[in-house]
């Protein structure tokens, strides 16, 4: 037996896939089994007949984006609920301009005074980098391959690591390709980028899992890829949800499965640790409006040493009040890394693993607000 094969027995139990995983992540099950069309192909069914969106304003490409939103989800709840099979699906014309090229419309917009990220760094990415994610419209990837050391429900996972971050934590993993050599990967174009998926799609993957770094700078190429992209796969999005609310309207309608990180219950940890401003009250208003919109969703958390009082237990709270369906991959595994190591003083607090007492006051807090986690966190 292969290193590989044993990881995948050692990570599939049988209660992978629970009736409470797969009533929650049931679309997501679907598509990765190809019984369902992913969102992306059914964004482009639906559309205009103009062939140019260049005369429109911003305010105007909203309204249509708005228009078609309205109709996507009249076709999504057919296709899902089985009212249009996916042979009648399949044979639905592709219109001349489709949702999927207004919102890349949209981002192209956008970035002509970047407001992609909460950073709202208001430079124009045709012209220079943004200031925090260091990013002109340039897509650098880093890495892809079948990932199978993720959540049991997602491997093996097609993932694609994008070079860069507009998060600076200090004890960032990924520090490598975050933030010491952003650009040392590979530049992709969008063809080149759906060619990677194809790739990993052909190749076993269960999901294509965008993550870095960060996606979200790298909106355009991605939403691009998609329109090129010729077989059916899930498209997960694995991210830090620091993006605004405009960029996040741009994605619902094409992410099948969300797999964002809530790291921080309060906004001062976070400022002190990953350098950023406001972030629980924004990274919990785009979980709300993910969750509210029902989609299958799977939260990361990071269990820190000494931040169980004023970080796990808040996001728990608020995960079981604000989204009881979200299942929690409570993460076991912070290690001290990047800053935390060549600045021990100022890091002291997080510069160690969490202690099993820790970990299981975690573990016990989730249990009492009926949090479901066991299949996920393994
Ligand atoms: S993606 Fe965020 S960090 Fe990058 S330029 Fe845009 S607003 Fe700034």
């Amino acid at each position: 037996m292969y290193d590989f094969e044993w990881i995948l027995m050692r990570r599939i139990s049988p209660d992978t896939w629970s009736s409470r995983v797969l009533e929650r992540l049931k679309w997501y099950y679907e598509v990765m089994i190809d019984r369902k069309p992913a969102k992306f192909l059914i964004c482009r069914k639906v559309g205009l007949g103009d062939s140019s969106l260049s005369g429109y304003t911003y305010e105007e490409l909203l309204d249509i984006h708005n228009r078609l939103s309205n109709e996507f989800k009249k076709l999504f709840e057919d296709v899902r609920y089985d009212k249009l099979s996916l042979k009648e699906f399949k044979r639905l014309e592709e219109p001349k301009t489709t949702y999927l090229d207004v919102k890349i419309e949209l981002v192209k917009r956008i970035l002509r005074s970047c407001s992609l990220c909460e950073w709202r760094c208001g430079v124009n990415r045709y012209e220079v980098k943004g200031i925090m994610c260091r990013l002109d419209t340039r897509t650098y990837v880093s890495s892809y391959f079948l990932h199978v050391g993720e959540e049991p429900q997602l491997i093996p996972s097609g993932t694609i690591f994008y070079g860069s971050c507009n998060f600076r934590c200090v004890f960032c993993q990924n520090y490598e390709i975050s933030q010491v050599r952003p650009y040392d990967g590979i530049e992709v174009n969008p063809k080149e980028l759906s060619l990677i998926q194809k790739y990993l799609r052909e190749s076993g993957a269960k999901n294509i899992n965008h993550v870095g770094g960060e996606p979200t700078p790298n909106l355009l190429t991605i939403l691009e890829s998609l329109k090129l992209l010729d077989v059916n796969v899930p498209q997960l999005w694995n991210s830090n949800l620091y993006l605004t609310t405009q960029s996040l309207t741009i994605l619902l309608d094409v992410i099948d499965i969300w797999l964002p990180d809530f790291k921080y219950g309060n906004n001062v940890c976070a400022q002190r640790l990953s350098k950023v401003k406001n972030y629980f009250d924004i990274v919990s208003r785009n979980h709300k409006i993910i969750c509210e919109n029902k989609d299958p969703i799977i939260i990361r958390h990071l269990v820190m040493p000494n931040h169980v009082e004023c970080c796990s237990k808040p996001i728990l709270e608020w995960i079981a009040s604000n989204c009881p369906h979200a299942l929690v991959n409570i993460m076991d595994q912070y290690r001290p890394e990047y800053l935390v190591i060549t600045k021990a003083e100022e890091y002291r607090d997080i510069a160690r693993r969490p202690s099993h007492k820790e970990l299981e006051e975690v573990y016990e807090y989730a249990r009492k607000l009926k949090i479901a986690f066991e299949e996920v966190s393994k």
